[in-house]
This record gives C-alpha cells, sequence and structure tokens, in this order.
C-alpha cells in the first residue's frame, strides 16, 4: 500500500492497516485507531478531452513527463460543478481553447493511478496558449494518433474506431 496517506487528517494520528468486515467482504483498510476516521481510498475521478482542433486531434506534452509523451488534456473537477463544465474549464486553462460541443465517449477505469476516467469528445475553437503545466503540443491525423494501453489510451481507441480509424497501440514509455 502507498505510504503516501499515512496520517488521520483529523486528528493525526497514525493511521493502522485494519481488515474490516464490510458488505463486499474482508478489505483492508487504512484506519485511525484514536478517531475511527477510515481512508477509504476510493478512486478519484479524472477528466480527459480529445480535443478535435482543425480537424485534427491535439496531443500535449505536459512539463512532469518523461520523454516525448502527447496526451490527452486532462484534469480534476471542482466541488460544485458538472463534469462537462469541469471539462470546459479545465480545457481552457490548459490550452486557452472555447469549447462548442462536448460529447461524452465513456468512463475507464486506471487502477494503476486509483483513477476513473471520464472521457469526452470535445470540438474546440481560437487560438492555443498553453498552460505553464504543458511544454508542447502536436495536431494529429485521426489516422496518425497512437494509443497506449490503459486509461485515457482506451478512450482515444474507442473514438478512433467511432471515426472508422482502426487504432493504432504503443507501450507506455518506461520511467528512468
Ligand atoms: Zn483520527
Amino acid at each position: 500500500m502507498s505510504g503516501a496517506f499515512r496520517f488521520c487528517p483529523q486528528c493525526a494520528t497514525p493511521l493502522e492497516l485494519v481488515t474490516l468486515a464490510e458488505d463486499g467482504g474482508a478489505k483492508e483498510r487504512l484506519r485511525c485507531a484514536a478517531c475511527g476516521y477510515t481512508h477509504w481510498n476510493n478512486p478519484t475521478p479524472v477528466l480527459a478531452a480529445i480535443i478535435e482542433y482543425q480537424g485534427k486531434v491535439l496531443l500535449a506534452q505536459n512539463a512532469a513527463w518523461p520523454g516525448k509523451m502527447f496526451a490527452l488534456i486532462t484534469g480534476f473537477m471542482e466541488a460544485g460543478e458538472t463534469p462537462q463544465a469541469g471539462m470546459a474549464r479545465e480545457i481552457e486553462e490548459e490550452t486557452s481553447l472555447t469549447t462548442s460541443e462536448l460529447n461524452l465517449i465513456g468512463v475507464y477505469d486506471f487502477q494503476r493511478m486509483n483513477q476513473i476516467i471520464i472521457a469526452y469528445h470535445a470540438v474546440c475553437h481560437g487560438e492555443v496558449k498553453l498552460s505553464p503545466e504543458l511544454v508542447d503540443y502536436r495536431l494529429f491525423a485521426l489516422e496518425d494518433v497512437k494509443c497506449w494501453r490503459a486509461g485515457t489510451g482506451h478512450a482515444l481507441a474507442q473514438w478512433l474506431r467511432s471515426r472508422g480509424h482502426e487504432p493504432q497501440f504503443v507501450d507506455f514509455p518506461k520511467r528512468s
């Protein structure tokens, strides 16, 4: 289990790994013996956009990533907004583009990151201006887009198929 979440957010007591009897059977959970807080570790929803811009797919390179990986625009929802509003906001924050059409592609698990990906196809307009989080972007013709075999890659593959393109897959780059 990840060491990232070690202390109780309510009283700062170190959390203990305990086995709880739950409706779905016994499960290991991080729990605070002092106040009873339980860290459920439920997956976090992540919004992801396949941006269609000038008839091509816009993929961007994140400053925090190793190598030359170009990927969908992703982001977290804010409290009090719909997924659609959150997606349009993330696109605007990261690329400066305006979204005129947003279509849900599907919902995909990404268990390695304990995330659930809510993927949209977004038709966007305007002038691209990247946020400091992104270092570069490229526009790909649909037949040139490559998908990795996890998370957002499955969303991209499904969307390409819906547009009549058999997706090409590529292995996720190894972390150095
Ligand atoms: Zn506590």
